[in-house]
């Protein structure tokens, strides 16, 4: 492992650099020193301009800024596979149920194993939705970048100064765990587990103490009965499973966007998840707001919400990133996947090959995460002056070959497979296909063990 106080340059060379800011450098080098990158360009100007560096080569690699995951629950690790043919309305009911069964220290082990996939998987950032408080350590003991939000639950306004109290209180117990990779957020979960007067109070407790925030928002046809006319599973047996019946349903008659937007809910700081069912007016509303979208592809068509509409979202100038979202609903937290989804989704159905192309799904997957989560003066590309955050994908043993376009190579050929480098702020933190910061062994024993109690309880 790179000693971090290390300030001596290396060189990282490569086949193909893809700075993403700038156009791909065939035979190419990144020159690193500390946590920063200080050089980029063709591998023999690099080389001549830092002489006596140590340099690595990375061969018939892709080298490339590492992913940024703009959604993911890594404690929901271990819930994958167990419900995994049903509609949304039907999976959050028996997800809930499941979800009780683990203990604090189970939640540990399911996001310490969801940290470790992330790293091998080519992801230096993730956006992490923290439900039990154990994603915190998860991804501080893997070395990633991170933005840890608490999420925060509540429709009861009687209780809503308690919980605020809390929340603000959590919040202050969180900060003294920030450091230079790792901030902490907000994140009220949804439209239907958090009520309108904890949206406004929440948008305010994040813009007083400087945190992002995020929703689940229009993820489902089941949310959009429920805001529009206080009916369906969300409605009736969400509320009954967790004893909100005596609650008041309204119906407001609008979209979950048009709904939010009244809550003093949106700026730049703003992350909405999913977008699914939206209307083109609802798609310039986001827009004309400045909020950041996460999509989250592979999830969305798995538990049978649709297709968000991608193609609109960039047309109307929104940042945007790609979620892998939790392995409970999409199973495999897995860039490669989400990009080739997202190619196949929206040209499909379209009937249009130039709805999405290659470059505009790598860019998303890097530096258009980063700008969704205003990290991106730090990373997101290969750049002088940004952190060595970055990934290096083998093209050697990839069917796809020859390789003349490197964004077409990885997004249509590419595998989490290939992924063998990774590095964060100039630490390496996987090499040669090893995790560094990750006792494999024991992570997967304890992930295996918190598994286990949940196979009863779903037969
Ligand atoms: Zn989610």
């Amino acid at each position: 492992m790179q000693n971090r106080s290390d300030e001596s340059i290396s060189i990282f060379r490569a086949k193909w650099v893809l700075p993403v800011s700038a156009d791909p450098v065939y035979e190419g080098a990144v020159a690193v020193k500390g946590s920063s990158i200080i050089d980029v360009g063709p591998a023999a100007v690099i080389m001549e301009a830092n002489p006596g560096s140590k340099v690595v080569n990375l061969h018939h690699a892709i080298l490339l800024p590492g992913f940024v995951n703009c959604h993911s629950h890594l404690e929901y690790s271990v819930f994958r596979g167990l419900l995994d043919n049903m509609n949304f309305g039907d999976w959050l009911l028996n997800f809930l149920d499941i979800r009780s069964i683990l203990s604090q220290e189970d939640y540990l082990a399911s996001a310490r194993l969801g940290a470790a996939e992330c790293v091998s998987s080519g992801f230096t950032t993730v956006a992490d939705s923290m439900y039990a408080g154990a994603s915190l350590d998860a991804v501080n003991a893997a070395g990633l970048r991170a933005i840890v939000f608490q999420e925060a639950f509540g429709i009861d306004d009687g209780k809503l100064a308690a919980t605020m109290a809390g929340l603000s209180a959590r919040l202050d117990e969180l900060e003294e765990s920030q450091n230079d990779l790792v901030e902490i957020g907000l994140f009220p979960h949804a439209t239907y587990t958090v009520s309108a007067a904890m949206y406004r109070a929440v948008a305010r407790l994040a813009r007083e103490r400087g945190k992002r925030f995020a929703t689940h928002l229009a993820e489902s046809s089941e949310e959009s009965a429920y805001i529009r006319s206080g009916s369906g599973v969300l409605a009736l047996d969400l509320r009954e499973k967790v004893g909100w019946e005596k609650m008041t349903r309204e119906a407001f008659g609008v979209t979950p966007v048009k709904y939010l937007q009244q809550w003093d809910v949106y700026g730049p700081d703003f992350i909405a998840v999913h977008c699914v069912n939206v209307t083109d007016q609802d798609v310039a509303i986001l827009a004309g707001s400045g909020v950041a979208i996460a999509h989250c592809p592979k999830s969305n068509a798995k538990l049978g919400c649709g297709i968000a509409p991608l193609p609109s979202f960039l047309a109307a100038g929104i940042r945007v990133g790609f979620g892998t979202d939790s392995p409970a609903s999409s199973n495999m937290m897995d860039m490669f996947s989400e990009m080739r989804t997202a190619v196949f989704l929206h040209r499909g159905v379209r009937r249009d090959a130039e709805a999405l192309d290659a470059s505009d799904c790598v860019r998303m997957a890097t530096l258009g995460g980063a700008r969704v989560l205003g990290l991106d003066g730090r990373t997101g590309s290969l750049e002088p002056g940004k952190q060595a955050d970055m990934i290096a994908v083998d093209m050697e043993h990839n069917h796809f070959m020859p390789i003349e376009d490197p964004y077409s190579a990885l997004v249509l050929g590419g595998s989490r497979e290939d992924v063998f480098f990774v590095m964060v702020a100039g630490r390496t933190i996987y090499d040669k296909k090893v995790l560094l910061t990750v006792d494999e062994e024991k992570t997967s024993a304890a992930a295996k063990a918190a598994r286990q109690k949940l196979i009863p309880a779903h037969l």
